[in-house]
């Protein structure tokens, strides 16, 4: 599943490519993505021009010039895909916009994704984004805060940096690869982190996201036939999907096991 990194490379993406143009078609193959009726939507967004393209946790919502937005989830296996006037746009999307420059917007694989029609409102007011922790990102994010929402929970590690009510953005390739910069296990409960450990796994966070968010994640859809930037953190993973593989420190190999219903990877030795 897209991550923070992820989402902000398609919403960078999309505001360059995007942004400011006329929606003048909605090709609709799965309406059950859509939170109204198909006709519905298509009559609400037909015309319109795309003013904004934000991020909230890991949906993005474009804004449309009539005060309505659309939010969007990839979920675990979708995403979007650009072509360019006269592009032949392969594969079968789920709902394909087209743009009065002849230009498409494509998403993809919306099976567990979502694509809503909402209100313009403040983006803590549309209900999907409702109960999400703060960005990790943004300034309001501090080493105070991070260290008093911690003391609020009695939880293991990796699963709490995943949890969206705790940290909004966070999934399972981001929080090992912040575990392991501040050797930390994954399964350690919160309560028996110490100050140093607390502090260095908030400027883990922060910097492993900012840095990710830079070189365009790891997700490896490409959004447009010219991409250049989608996925280039990946050389950059320590842990992630290197089960067996030496550690890049002590060269011990990178072990897997379950923690909180999903795969956490880290190093035996690194991590304490
Ligand atoms: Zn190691």
């Amino acid at each position: 599943m897209p991550e923070i990194p992820e989402i902000e490379t398609v919403r960078r993406h999309l505001t360059e490519k995007v942004q400011g143009k006329i929606i003048q078609k909605v090709e609709i193959a799965r309406e059950k993505s859509l939170n109204v009726p198909g006709d519905i939507f298509a009559a609400s967004i037909t015309g319109q021009q795309v003013v904004s393209v934000n991020r909230r946790a890991k949906q993005i919502i474009i804004g449309l010039a009539n005060n309505h937005s659309l939010v969007v989830h990839f979920m675990l296996e979708g995403y979007a895909r650009f072509f360019y006037a006269g592009e032949e746009a392969a594969g079968t999307p789920s709902v394909t916009l087209t743009f009065h420059t002849g230009e498409k917007l494509s998403f993809f694989k919306l099976t567990l994704g979502y694509l809503h029609l909402a209100p313009t409102v403040k983006l803590a007011d549309i209900p999907e984004l409702a109960g999400l922790g703060p960005e990790p990102l943004s300034p309001e994010f501090s080493l105070d805060i991070f260290r008093q929402r911690l003391s609020e929970r009695r939880a293991m590690i990796k699963p709490l940096l995943m949890n969206q009510e705790f940290i909004a953005g966070i999934g399972n390739v981001y929080s090992n690869e912040t575990l392991f910069c501040s050797k930390i296990r994954p399964e350690r409960k919160t309560t028996t982190l110490t100050e140093a450990e607390q502090s260095k796994l908030y400027h883990c966070i922060r910097d492993i996201l900012a840095l990710a968010t830079r070189l365009g994640g790891v997700y490896e859809e490409k959004f447009a036939a010219d991409d250049i930037l989608t996925g280039g953190f990946e050389p950059h993973l320590k842990v992630a999907y290197r089960t067996g593989q030496p550690c890049y420190i002590c060269r011990s190999s990178i072990e897997t096991k379950r923690v909180g219903g999903r795969n956490a990877f880290y190093c035996p030795v690194c991590q304490r």
